[in-house]
Order: structure tokens, then sequence, then C-alpha cells
């Protein structure tokens, strides 16, 4: 029977970010599975929304599943823990000696020796297998992938959906993919674009993307599929890329040729949408709510340290009558909170763990709810995900209608049960402040459409002309 050794290790590197990621950060849990070995991948992403589980559901084949770990997306991944990780599913897949190879990766990862992590992990595998293994691989939307790793790769294939509601279904495409690529070796073409989007103007929710990933041929004769790119990655293959495999070299190139001419024809769509942090309270309290304010800035999501607190400055600036936020990342607060239990009315210091960027609120705050931050999600991305977010707490600053709920693992919140571990009903409120960049409209706009993207700093500059890149390749423009 044919032998698949099926493997997963995704990191979106910000190379701006102040903190690395390490090792612990890989076997950490998050609002994701802990790293996991062997067979118990079998059992813990049984029917979850990830990509190695969609794989698991459509492969027809025998599997070998060696390790699978993701990190939220941060600084540089240090290289002890890429070596560490990488060593590991290397050693796996030579000690399966299957026939092919499934990776569930991101497309993003950067370390200091490797600023294309992913090929590197290819290199290696091809190292031990050889040039002719098959190799499927299935990627994020915001890969930054290089002709090196193209070259490494037999068949690759990515989300079409931001937010990324289509994490299993890609797995399974791939695994529709690599079907092809055992049966016999397809052709394929490779372009890069050569400009660079901010992140809240790549939903697919809306034009240009929209259309763009809608255009995009399924895994039939022709298979097509592009990257949009992370911008805060200094890096020469920072932005967009296709993938294009067909059963003739001309269909290949015909067909990442038309993908790439309508990436071109849209760039002057891609609209950021960004509003100043003050600006963005003012504008929603004048509006009927619940109104959603993003601080994709801070989106850990995208590397963002969780702890800034212009928007939550703004709010108390304005004295918005009635507004929450969640998750302001600050396990000194969770612990004070917890110190001091429910109903205590105490002197903290909120957020601002990175100077850089702001300034801790100093309030007094009344402890509402106490959490263990053990909850399951149930939005559309992550529906049915354990989470383990360590001690949280909601806060309501004192004599105000504002509510902070404070956590003490860093992850995006792109799920309402984010504020309901801490008692909070999000639609109920007028005003809904999300440390995310667009993930978060997945579940949030069962509750309302109004989106403001507020402006404050952070670690996920939005503006890239702001961003003081140095490495990026000739000729790219900034939109
Ligand atoms: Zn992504």
């Amino acid at each position: 029977m044919t032998r698949i050794a099926i493997a997963g290790f995704q990191h979106e590197t910000n190379t701006f970010a102040p903190d690395e990621t390490t090792l612990d950060d890989f076997i950490q849990q998050g609002a994701w599975p802990a790293l996991t070995r062997g067979d118990d991948v079998f059992q813990v992403f049984d029917g979850l929304n990830i990509p190695i589980a969609g794989f698991m559901s459509a492969c027809r084949h025998q599997m070998v599943p060696i390790l699978w770990a993701m990190a939220e997306p941060g600084g540089y991944v240090t290289d002890k823990a890429f070596d560490t990780i990488t060593g590991e599913i290397v050693d796996g897949i030579t000690r399966a000696s299957p026939d092919a190879v499934y990776l569930d990766l991101h497309g993003a990862m950067v370390t200091r020796a490797y600023p294309d992590a992913e090929a590197e992990i290819l290199r290696r595998i091809r190292a031990r297998m050889g040039p002719d293994m098959p190799i499927a691989v299935s990627l994020d939307l915001h890969g930054n992938l290089s002709p090196a790793f193209f070259d490494l790769a037999s068949v690759v294939t990515i989300y079409r959906t931001y937010p990324h509601t289509d994490f299993a279904e890609t797995g399974a495409r791939a695994a529709a993919l690599l079907d092809r690529a055992m049966a016999a070796p397809l052709f394929k073409a490779y372009r890069q674009g050569d400009f660079l989007t901010p992140i809240t103007a790549q939903t697919t929710d809306h034009s240009p993307a929209k259309e763009l990933y809608a255009a995009l041929p399924g895994a039939d004769a022709v298979s097509v599929d592009m990257a949009i790119g992370f911008p805060p990655a200094d890096i020469p293959d920072c932005g967009p890329s296709i993938f294009a495999y067909a059963d003739t070299q001309e269909a290949a190139e015909a067909a990442a040729d038309a993908a790439l001419a309508r990436l071109k024809a849209a760039e002057p769509e891609f609209d950021a949408r960004l509003v100043p942090a003050a600006e963005a309270v003012r504008q929603a309290m004048a509006m009927t709510g619940p109104v959603l304010i993003a601080d994709p800035q801070d989106n850990p999501g995208a590397g963002g340290t969780s702890d800034t607190t212009g928007v939550l400055q703004a709010l108390m600036d304005a004295s918005a009558p009635d507004a929450v936020l969640s998750m302001l990342h600050d396990p000194a607060a969770a612990q004070a909170a917890h110190a001091a239990g429910v109903g205590a009315r105490i002197e903290i210091e909120l957020g601002g763990g990175h100077r850089q960027y702001s300034d801790p609120v100093r309030a007094t705050v009344v402890v509402e709810v106490l959490s263990d931050g053990k909850f399951t999600c149930s939005g559309p991305m992550f529906g049915g995900a354990h989470a383990d977010l360590g001690p949280i707490a909601g806060l309501r600053i004192d004599g105000t209608g504002i509510r902070v709920v404070v956590g003490s693992v860093r992850c995006q919140n792109l799920d309402q049960e984010f504020f309901r571990v801490a008692g909070i009903e999000p639609g109920d409120h007028a005003i809904i402040c999300v440390k995310s960049a667009v993930h978060f409209m997945a579940d949030y706009k069962r509750i309302t459409p109004t989106v403001l993207f507020a402006v404050a700093p952070g670690a996920n500059p939005c503006d890239l002309t702001a961003i003081p890149y140095t490495k990026l390749r000739p000729g790219i423009r900034l939109d």
C-alpha cells in the first residue's frame, strides 16, 4: 500500500516584531493544538478545521504522522526551534520511508539563518529522500514564497479565503493534487507579483481579493493557487506568488500568466481603509451599534505584541459609554485580578508591555469575571478547537462602561468566545474592540457588518510606506 508521511510546521514571521519565537512557543497550546507527535495526530486533529485534518480525511493511502507544530505569529523563529522541529520531521520521514510526503506549512517562516525557511525544510527533506520523492505542500494565503521553494515542492496549494475558513478544504485539495503528482509528473509554472498590500486590504470578503480568489481554477485539469503575501517581513521574496500545475507546460504557463494579469489589474483596488484610533472611536460612538473596531497594528495574528493601549486609551479619552475590548496580553494584570478576586476594586496598570508602541494605562478596575482560560471556539474558523490561554480576567474600568479582557497567552481574537470566556456577550455592546486585523470578521460579522480599522502604534504597521524595509527585491511597490 502507498504510504504517505505527513507533518506540519507553521509560523508566520514578522521580522519587525520585538520578541523572538522560541521552541516553547511551538510546544504551547493556543487556540490551535499543542505540538503533537506520531499517531496522536490522528486523534487530536480529527474533525478540526486545520489543513492536516482535511488532508487526513481526504487521503486514501496509509498515512504516517510525524509531527505537527504551530506558534502564534511573532518575531524571528529561533534557529534552535527551527533546527529541532525540522530535524524531528526529517528524521521521522526518513524512518517512515514513505512513497510521498505531505506538509502543512505556512509559507512565511523566517529565521536568522534562513530567510526562506520553508525552502530550507524542503531542502533538508530532499537531501534525505532524493529529488523524485513527491512532496505536496499546503500553505497559508499569507505565504512569502520564493522560486527556490517552488522548485523544491512537487505540488503546492494555498488557502483561498481570508478570514481563512478553508483550512481543511485546502488540505483535502493537497491530497487530490498529490494523487495526481504520484500518478504522473505534473508540469508547473511560478510567477511573483511586484507589489505588497496591507493585510486589511486583503480580505476575500471584499474586492479585489474576493474576485481574484474566486477566479482560481479548482484542482481539475489545471490547478492554480495564489499567495497574496505577508507584508511585515523584510526578506527578498516578500509579496505575492502564483503556483500553477497542469498536464502540459503550455497550460501551466498560460494559467499562471492569466492569474498574474488579474493580480496586476487589481493593484489599484487594494484599500487598507485605515482610520486613526481616536477618529474610529468618534465614528463608532456616532453610529448605532454594535460597531466593530479592529486594532490591526497590534494583531497578534500578524506578530503584534497584543499589549498596546492605543485603542483602550482612545475609548477612555472619549468616555465611550459602552465598549468591550479583547484580548489584551497582560499576564501580570490577569494574575493581580485573580489574587484580588471577583468584585474587588484594584489599582492596576494595563498593557504597555512594549513601551516603543504605548505606555500602560493606569486605572482603577473592578474585577468582574475570572477564568482559567480554557474554552472551546464556536466560530467558522476554529469552531470545535479547544483553546488554553491561561488565567484570564474580565475587568471594568471603574466608573465607566469600558470592559477589558486581559489574558496570559498572546492569541488573536478571532472568535466571540474570546469575550464569552470573560462573561461578556459581545453583541450586547455598542463598541466591540478586537486585537485582530481580518480573521475576527469570520465570526463577528454574524453580529454586525460595521467594521472600522483603527490605527494605533504596534508591531504590524499597515501603512507599508512607513516600514523601514532594507531587503525587498528591487522594483517591488508598496501600496
Ligand atoms: Zn494567513
